[in-house]
């Protein structure tokens, strides 16, 4: 199972290279295709308009991101509502951080939800979704202690979750790991691991800041001695993500969630290499 993850577009021009990727994309046959949701404002509509046009107007299956940010549970509902007129039906059930400042106060809406648990169990109530959750190789920024986060993963999966889509992570042993505390509980739902290739020295701050973890520091040393020759830190990024999708495919993840930060190529490359010798079913559906 191969897949990609792309963010609701930002203005024109940003419109057209989001489709220019996704056509790119749509090429290669993935399982499916993901379209983040924003913590607000015009960029939600956007979300809810590309995940329709794609299951309009390409033969890709779509998978919605939703977050529980400032919604009251019946705006939700209303969102659910609409995707599924769309043919849209499977989604991916996360919280969502704070707007402005991701690591800020959680702030619930007061007719809202709190978890992304009850999302699960609210999508489950209301038509036939098949549900994504989201798993963190490092535990969640917020949780206590690894333990408590995994007992708070597995009840997300209790609550009807058919799998998880990890956050980005640049060990694959922290993967092993996870999967590893998740299977010791009884939990079976499959982990799909999430792959950013880092291309650019300028992408790992924002690796660190998406993922709430450390960039591994033996690695970006090996980014920093080639920080001259923006050609070796681009293949170097490209060789060090095709060699962990070969070792998570080979300890049997059940395919890969590639970051494309609506730019093909590098996730092209790497899909070439990896997908033909992979038994993990390329277009195998969620
Ligand atoms: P939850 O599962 O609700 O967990 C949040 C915290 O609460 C954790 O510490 C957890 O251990 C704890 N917790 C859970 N249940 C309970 C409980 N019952 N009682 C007490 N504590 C509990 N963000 C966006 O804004 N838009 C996106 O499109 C988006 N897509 C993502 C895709 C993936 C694959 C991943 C990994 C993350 C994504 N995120 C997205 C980020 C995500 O919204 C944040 O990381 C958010 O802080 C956590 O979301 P969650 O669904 O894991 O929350």
């Amino acid at each position: 199972m191969f897949s990609f993850e792309f963010f609701p577009p930002r203005g024109p021009k940003s419109q057209a290279r989001l489709w220019r990727a996704i056509r790119e994309i749509e090429a290669l046959g993935p399982s499916f295709v993901s379209v983040t949701y924003g913590a607000g404002g015009g960029t939600r509509d956007l979300t809810v308009e590309t995940t329709e046009r794609i299951a309009t107007d390409t033969t890709l299956l779509p998978v919605a991101h939703m977050t529980l940010v400032d919604h009251s549970v019946a705006e939700l509902r209303h969102l659910i509502g609409r995707l599924s007129d769309a043919g849209v039906s499977n989604m991916l059930a996360v919280r969502g951080d704070p707007p402005g400042d991701p690591t800020g106060e959680w702030v619930r809406h007061p007719e809202g939800l709190t978890y992304a648990e009850e999302l699960v169990r609210l999508l489950k109530d209301s038509g036939d979704f098949s549900v994504g959750v989201a798993a963190f190789p490092y535990k969640h920024p917020r949780s206590a202690d690894i333990e408590t986060d995994t007992d708070y993963f597995v009840r997300k999966c209790e609550a009807g979750a058919d799998y998880a889509i990890t956050q980005m992570f640049f060990d694959v042993e922290d993967y092993l790991r996870l999967r590893d505390r998740v299977a010791a509980r009884g939990c079976e739902v499959p982990i799909i691991p999430e792959v950013f290739p880092v291309v650019k020295l300028a992408s790992i701050p924002h690796s660190e800041k998406l993922s709430g973890a450390p960039f591994p520091p033996e690695l970006a040393r090996r980014y920093e001695s080639l920080g001259d020759d923006p050609e070796a830190v681009r293949a170097f990024g490209i060789e060090y993500a095709q060699r962990m999708c070969e070792r998570l495919l080979e300890e049997g993840a059940p395919g890969i969630h590639f970051i494309t930060f609506n730019q093909s190529t590098a996730t092209r490359e790497i899909y070439r290499e990896v997908a033909p010798r992979s038994s993990a079913g390329a277009t195998a559906r969620p």
